[in-house]
């Protein structure tokens, strides 16, 4: 059996579920392995009803008042236990910040090794291979866990298109009770980010902007062509350096992750700290005026171009098509 733990944010899946599940399906048609989908919450309805579409074998709802909030205590102590009596054969969970600050208390709770920020798979006779990026994603790194299973991974965002998960299942819901245990930690407030700053990581068009807008009063070109478009605006470090724009629009190493279906890269060069932010987006788009830049490298398309000519130009089409 694969485990999938949904990950979930005011009562919706969050967008990496879908793409673990897309790992899961993957792997289960390989391995010849059933799926089930794990929901943690104070009141799991609503999260069943979104996952019973998708083609899994079960739903596996671990209801108790205490999981209204995450608490990566909770959530080790119950799927310690619940791995226990299951047995499966591989875990997946997102490589997010909440996947990363739980799995490892699980994995190392049932003394099983994690292999994390995995990125796609093979299949070698009967062994599970699980490719990870390391070195900030300067190099790819094949993985197999020794011994029998349970195998522990987690999937980093983007690295499986989530709109492509198999509907169609009819799965069956099982619902085991569940003890907490006791917990180190209570959270005592949860802060949400300012309106109007979009949470990148499931934005699924981002419109980004480097120091090659030359100053903050340009940076409206990129907010205009994301408006158009219907993103949401990121930016390079040295644009937060500078303080065009808050910390929470930047995107890299020292940024968020993100892995949208479509990434506008303007005026970036593409520094390896900004790639590894960004590079798992479905399609890339750079615009640069020098041709060398590295962002060329990995962008499906590049328009080698003064970004001060294209991007009004491109705002205005957009505009106009809206028009039609
Ligand atoms: C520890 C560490 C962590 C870091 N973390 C991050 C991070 O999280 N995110 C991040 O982004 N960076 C990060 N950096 C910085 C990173 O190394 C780069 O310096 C940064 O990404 C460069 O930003 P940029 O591409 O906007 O600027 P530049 O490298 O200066 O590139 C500007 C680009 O704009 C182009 N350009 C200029 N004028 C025009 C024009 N008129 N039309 C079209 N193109 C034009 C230029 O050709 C150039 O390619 C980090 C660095 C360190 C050391």
């Amino acid at each position: 059996m694969i485990f999938v733990i949904a990950e979930h944010k005011d009562g919706k899946l969050r967008p990496i579920t879908s793409e673990l599940l897309v790992f899961a399906q993957r792997v289960g048609r390989d391995f010849g392995q059933p799926i089930t989908a794990v929901v943690l919450a104070a009141n799991t309805a609503g999260l069943v009803e979104e996952l019973k579409t998708r083609k899994i074998d079960r739903i596996m709802t671990l209801e108790h008042t205490e999981l209204g909030e995450y608490n990566p205590d909770s959530y080790a102590h119950i799927l310690k236990s619940i791995f226990e009596k299951e047995k499966p054969f591989l875990v997946l969970v997102g490589h997010t910040t909440q996947g990363m600050d739980f799995a490892p208390r699980l994995t190392v709770a049932l003394r099983r090794p994690l292999i994390a920020g995995c990125v796609e798979y093979e299949k070698q006779g009967d062994r599970l291979i699980l490719t990870r990026q390391i070195f900030n994603a300067k190099m790819n790194m094949k993985t197999s866990a020794r011994g029998e299973p349970p195998y522990f991974a987690t999937a980093s965002p983007g690295a499986f298109p989530g709109d492509e998960v198999e509907s169609g299942g009819n799965p069956e819901i099982v619902a085991p009770v569940v003890e907490p245990g006791a917990s180190r930690r209570k959270i005592v407030e949860r802060l949400e980010a300012q309106k109007g700053q979009a949470d990148l990581t499931s934005a699924p068009i981002i419109v980004s902007g480097g120091r090659g807008l030359k100053q903050k009063e340009n940076f409206h070109l990129v907010f205009e062509l994301a408006e158009a478009i219907g993103g949401s605006v990121g930016a390079s470090r040295p644009v937060v350096d500078a303080e065009w724009l808050p910390r929470e629009y930047q995107i890299g190493s020292s940024g968020q992750t993100v892995a949208p279906r479509l990434y506008i890269a303007v005026g970036i060069s593409g520094a390896i700290q900004h790639l590894v932010g960004m590079q798992t987006s479905r399609c890339i788009v750079a615009i640069n005026k020098d041709a060398e830049a590295p962002i060329f490298k990995i962008a499906h398309y590049g328009i080698v171009d003064d970004l001060f000519k294209i991007v009004p130009a491109l705002t205005k089409i957009c505009n106009d098509l809206k028009r039609v």
